[in-house]
């Protein structure tokens, strides 16, 4: 017998999730499968979450109005994603119970606190500056010494607001300028990588957590394509990813599912890269591979229900697929018995747009990555 937890919100209540993609999409399948109802906040009528959820209020992430109504209509209240304001957040707060709070999600949707707040934390950050303008862009390089990466500070994903300078010399000076025009960015030394790897951690109100196996990840074009669990990593550096997973969900305070990103250095050097305050491309495996998902868990987490140990029952691999693959993906469907297909039932398919991925079980995940690598539908 478990610990009993402090009110915990049981099935039959209703939650309420702002955003309606295909991350709301998986939370609201694994909270009706425990008897919740959901509403979900979208201003994509019939989005992917919707498709799946008892209701949807369509409005803007930002409408306070709307906000509050679901807040009104809901038994506890979370997010899909990171953007969502803080300050609306306190708002509703008078209306619902929001268990993540908004430290995680203030923290994380900075570049610069999320970097400062993993090095107070006692962990490693790639070298990196913040510039305001041309003169400080020529500092850093300076400073860094090229190849660098510049990002902007707020709302970058999937390689959005990025320019890599491999050579100071043959730069495009309007590219820079107007991610400048943003606002202040950063310049990041960029890795000699010799892999990236992700850590999936979730957590209930009471403290209790439960932390996924692993993951090793490789991006193309800085969008995810290929996510296998476990990871092939040195004992070391798995303790140091799992010590980093249980301590910066503790200082976050985290209720509900993080996942933390991290680069391993040809010299095996381990750098923190990003944190994602929700559940991450990287873990959709864990729906057919371990005992919970990470919505399951996520669900588990804000609704104050017991967090167990997380087991991989199989190794497995994921990969995404874009706009540009999706329909050659579905033509080769009745070929592939071992396939787990997802579609997020997006209606415009658009060049990579993250329309839905396929995750294949194995025991042999060198020769199931091989088989899915070597498919034709990823070379677009
Ligand atoms: P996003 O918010 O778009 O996910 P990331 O900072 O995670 O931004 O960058 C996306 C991808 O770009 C990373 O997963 C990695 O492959 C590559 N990348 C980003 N920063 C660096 C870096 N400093 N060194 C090497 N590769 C990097
Ligand atoms: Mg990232």
């Amino acid at each position: 017998m478990g610990k009993i937890l402090t009110k915990s919100i049981l099935p039959n209540s209703t939650i309420g999730i702002i955003g309606g993609g295909q991350l709301g999409q998986m939370m609201a399948f694994e909270a009706k499968a425990m008897g919740y109802k959901v509403i979900i906040l979208d201003p994509q009528e019939n989005c992917s979450a919707a498709q799946v959820s008892d209701d949807q209020i369509v409005a803007n992430y930002d409408d306070l109005e709307k906000l509050i109504e679901l807040a009104k209509r809901c038994d506890v209240l979370t997010y899909e994603f990171e953007n969502v304001d803080a300050k609306a957040i306190n708002e509703v707060k008078k209306y619902t119970q929001v268990p993540q709070g908004t430290k995680a999600l203030s923290v994380t949707q900075n570049r610069v606190s999320e970097k400062d707040f993993i090095e107070q934390s006692g962990f490693q950050t790639v070298p990196h500056v913040v510039i305001k303008n041309i003169f400080e862009y020529h500092r850093g390089i300076e400073k860094l010494t090229a190849p660098v990466i510049l990002k902007t500070i707020r709302g970058g994903y999937d390689g959005k607001g990025q320019i890599l300078i491999e050579d100071p010399d043959d730069v495009c000076y309007a590219d820079i300028e107007e991610l400048l025009m943003q606002g202040p960015c950063m310049l990041e030394k960029k890795i000699n990588l010799k892999k990236e790897v992700s850590v999936v951690v979730s957590a209930n109100s009471d403290g209790q957590t439960s932390i996924f196996p692993i993951i090793e990840n490789v991006h193309r074009h800085n969008i995810l394509h290929l996510s296998t669990c476990p990871a092939q990593l040195s004992e070391q550096a798995s303790q140091h990813i799992y010590q980093v997973g249980e301590t910066l969900a503790k200082e976050l305070e985290l209720v509900g599912t993080m996942c933390i990103e991290f680069f391993v250095s040809d010299d095996d050097e381990v750098f923190v890269n990003e944190i994602a305050p929700r559940p991450h491309n990287s873990g959709h495996l864990t729906i057919e591979a371990c005992n919970i998902s990470q919505f399951n868990s996520h669900i588990r987490g804000v609704c104050n229900l017991p967090m167990p140990e997380v087991e991989l029952f199989k190794p497995a691999l994921m990969v995404n697929l874009l706009g540009q693959h999706l329909e050659n993906a579905k033509a080769e469907l009745n070929l592939h018995p071992e396939w787990n297909f997802h579609d997020y039932g997006k209606d415009a398919i658009k060049e990579n747009r993250k329309m839905g991925h396929i995750t294949v079980l194995s025991d042999n995940l060198t020769q199931a990555k091989q088989a899915i690598e070597n498919n034709p539908i990823w070379r677009v």
